[in-house]
């Protein structure tokens, strides 16, 4: 299988509300959740990745697999990221080998791995337990791994695509086909996800920091689709959300901001269906609009209140212009039901 060598590589861009966060230390509510095996993407991020796999998806048949999956669990702790490059406990047991191992690998016949220049790959790291900052080269045969600490899969930013191509729950390599399809028209590209190197094709990362390309954002305003939410605390608070006066029942529209700090949600009531014989009726569009700044918790909270009351819950609204969203609540609903207070 002869991979493309010419796919586009550019550098990771942080998102800004991820500077100065740790690698492999992301805030839970930074992270919603991706793919079967239980990896989570920072939410910008995967915005992009729900645009690139809904177009990836209807493909995989004629491509030749069931469906996409990952290679490995994301984000990245830093351990995870130590174990990957020299295997933490035994150096040897990882990719990565110290200089003072060097001369016996080569003894047994063994070679280096090659940056794409053609250049021995040498890196600098302190492993944790060792003395000194050593010089470290990739025994041949093994995939490039950021130095621990440095890997995009830390920020969650990250991921090696695979697919799932049979019975079994194993990931299964990416294939040429795929990567070919990831190249063409730019949709890798145009959904923010660049490679980082031509040798791992399977390698997609988030170059666009902060923005939305416009190709994300025609394809969820077609598709009535929005951003992701941050996933749902499991503790579920008991107590009850003020209600300001307003009758919470009924359809109304809950915005969700996305931007630094993450900590406020607020709901709007736009329009309020009073409820007579058990008929909605008399839509009140001026019933008032109710703005909560609440927490992720009061969220969570009045969604598990909207359950006691008993009435479905829906969405009503479009994308605005003005940097909020309406929410896509309905798996948030399904969240509250499986987490009874
Ligand atoms: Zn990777």
């Amino acid at each position: 299988m002869a991979m493309p060598k010419n796919m586009i590589t550019k550098p990771m861009k942080r998102p800004s509300d991820l500077i100065g966060v740790i690698n492999g230390k992301i805030p839970s509510e930074l992270l919603v959740p991706i793919g079967k095996r239980g990896s989570f993407m920072h939410h910008t991020a995967a915005r992009g990745w729900r645009c690139l796999m809904w177009h990836l998806t209807p493909q995989l048949a004629r491509l030749g697999a069931d469906d996409w999956d990952l290679a490995s669990v994301d984000p990245r702790t830093f351990q995870r990221q130590w174990e990957i490059y020299d295997g933490r406990t035994y150096p040897g047991s990882g990719r990565y080998l110290p200089e003072s191992m060097w001369a016996a690998h080569e003894a047994k016949g063994g070679t280096w791995g090659k940056r794409d220049n053609g250049s021995i790959e040498v890196d600098l790291w302190q492993s944790p337990g060792r003395p000194t900052i050593e010089r470290w080269r990739r025994m041949a045969g093994n995939a490039m791994a950021a130095i621990p600490g440095t890997s995009p899969h830390g920020l969650a930013l990250a991921v090696d695509l695979a697919l799932d191509d049979d019975e079994d729950a194993i990931a299964d390599p990416i294939t040429e086909a795929v990567v070919r399809f990831l190249m063409e028209n730019d949709l890798a590209l145009n959904c923010g996800f660049a490679w980082s190197t031509p040798s791992e094709p399977w390698h997609l990362q988030w170059f666009m920091g902060d923005i939305i390309p416009e190709f994300v954002l025609a394809w969820e305003r077609l598709m009535g689709e929005h951003p992701p939410l941050p996933p749902t605390d499991p503790q579920i608070p008991t107590n009850p959300l003020p209600k300001s006066g307003l009758e919470l029942i009924g359809m109304y529209t809950i915005s969700v901001r996305y931007g630094p700090g993450h900590a406020k949600y607020r709901i709007t009531a736009k329009e309020v269906i009073h409820e007579v014989n058990g008929d909605a009726a008399n839509i009140d569009k001026d019933a008032g609009v109710n703005e909560l700044e609440v927490g992720w918790e009061g969220l969570v909270a009045l969604l598990a209140s909207r359950r006691s009351v008993g009435n479905p819950f829906r969405i009503n609204g479009e994308p605005r212009t003005d940097g909020w969203f309406d929410a896509n609540l309905d798996r948030h609903w399904e969240a509250a039901r499986n987490n009874p207070a």
